[in-house]
């Protein structure tokens, strides 16, 4: 994770950046931010940026042997902590696979999703871990960097766990930086807090979050602000409603072709209902995904499989109607779909319009 990656929080890079360079970074550090924040990516940014070879004025390089180390996980000074379950010798350590994968996924996400993603209800972080953190530190830096031990969601310790790093913490040896990130400061004890110096990860701003759902995560200009509010600054909120709404289209435009198959006017004409009552952005957004997914089922009639990008549901439905839409027909039934946009856009009736290229389609597949 880079600086770069994130969007906005300058003032939150440029103080992490400046103790850096002025050789002033506390070996305490407590990123304290809610759930969905910034903090996490914020903290392996850092992390980063600590560790880089060749750093410029606003982020590590992404490039040198260090980064490439963090950016996948697998840096040898780095310890990580974060909540597990299954008993005193169930360590972070035996999840590592998930966490990368996690970071990956969803690199804002919060307490709940990590534990649904590992499919346990409670999830704590023993002492066992501090004991073997503690262990850790007492070996020599791999790399000769800093040893970073970064510690997710610092409040799933209890009191026992905290303790036994409390020792360590206050003077931890020499290149060795302790990160702890939580979502809720108020369950930390004040030992903890004592102990580090906090860097408070706000909310985005409406300004830092609409210009990267434009730029980076393709939103248009006319959405991103509907989503940035709903969101209230919140990244991984904004996050996953975009992922819902994919998700929605996918389902949609999937029934909807299956209906068409079957020429099922009982399931089409409630359909066409359900079209017209969108916002016109939403039938252009379901009406551009139907234009991508055809795009692809054209790929694979002429066997062009490499250039597939899709995977799972949507690779699977592509599989199986790429054998139901004649090769011959792809042309007219992207026509068509373009022409509804069109019609739409000059306010003919959607519901109308989603009829007629329904009837097209259902001829044209047939
Ligand atoms: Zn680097």
């Amino acid at each position: 994770m880079l600086f770069s990656e994130i969007p906005g929080l300058l003032e939150t890079k440029q103080l992490l950046i400046n103790s850096v360079k002025s050789n002033h970074v506390a070996h305490g550090l407590l990123f304290d931010g809610k759930s969905g924040s910034a903090a996490l990516p914020m903290a392996l940014a850092f992390a980063t940026y600590i560790n880089c070879q060749k750093p410029s004025e606003t982020d590590a390089c992404g490039e040198c042997p260090s980064c490439q180390k963090i950016s996948k996980l697998a840096h040898p000074d780095f310890i990580y902590a974060y909540p597990t379950a299954g008993g005193k010798k169930v360590l972070s350590e035996n999840f590592i696979k998930e966490w990368r994968e996690f970071i990956r996924q969803t690199p804002y996400g919060g307490i709940s999703e990590w534990l649904e993603f590992i499919e346990i209800k409670q999830g704590n972080i023993p002492v066992e871990e501090s004991r073997q953190i503690v262990q850790n530190l007492s070996l020599k830096s791999y790399e000769g960097g800093y040893k970073i031990v970064l510690i997710w969601m610092v409040e799933a310790m209890g009191q026992s766990a905290a303790n036994a790093l409390l020792k360590i913490l206050e003077e931890p040896p020499e290149k060795t930086i302790f990160i702890l990130i939580t979502n809720n400061i108020h369950r930390l004890l004040t030992t903890i807090i004592s102990r580090t110096q906090r860097i408070a990860i706000r909310d985005l701003s409406d300004e830092e979050l609409i210009p990267y759902l434009i730029n980076i995560k393709g939103v248009t200009a006319e959405r991103a602000p509907k989503i940035a509010y709903l969101s209230e600054g919140n990244i991984n909120k904004a996050l996953d409603i975009l992922d819902k709404k994919d998700q929605n289209e996918k389902d949609w435009f999937a029934n909807w072709m299956r209906y068409c198959y079957a020429f099922d006017l009982s399931k089409l004409i409630p359909l066409a209902d359900e079209f017209d009552a969108l916002t016109k952005e939403s039938q252009r957004s379901l009406l551009d995904y139907g234009l991508k997914i055809i795009r692809e089922i054209y790929l694979k009639c002429i066997s062009a499989d490499n250039l597939i990008k899709l995977e799972g549901e949507e690779l699977q439905f592509v599989q199986k109607f790429s054998k139901v839409f004649k090769f011959e027909n792809i042309g007219q039934i992207t026509e068509q779909i373009s022409d509804a946009q069109m019609l739409i856009e000059r306010n003919v009736r959607a519901k109308i319009v989603f009829l007629d290229i329904s009837m097209q389609i259902c001829r044209l597949i047939k």
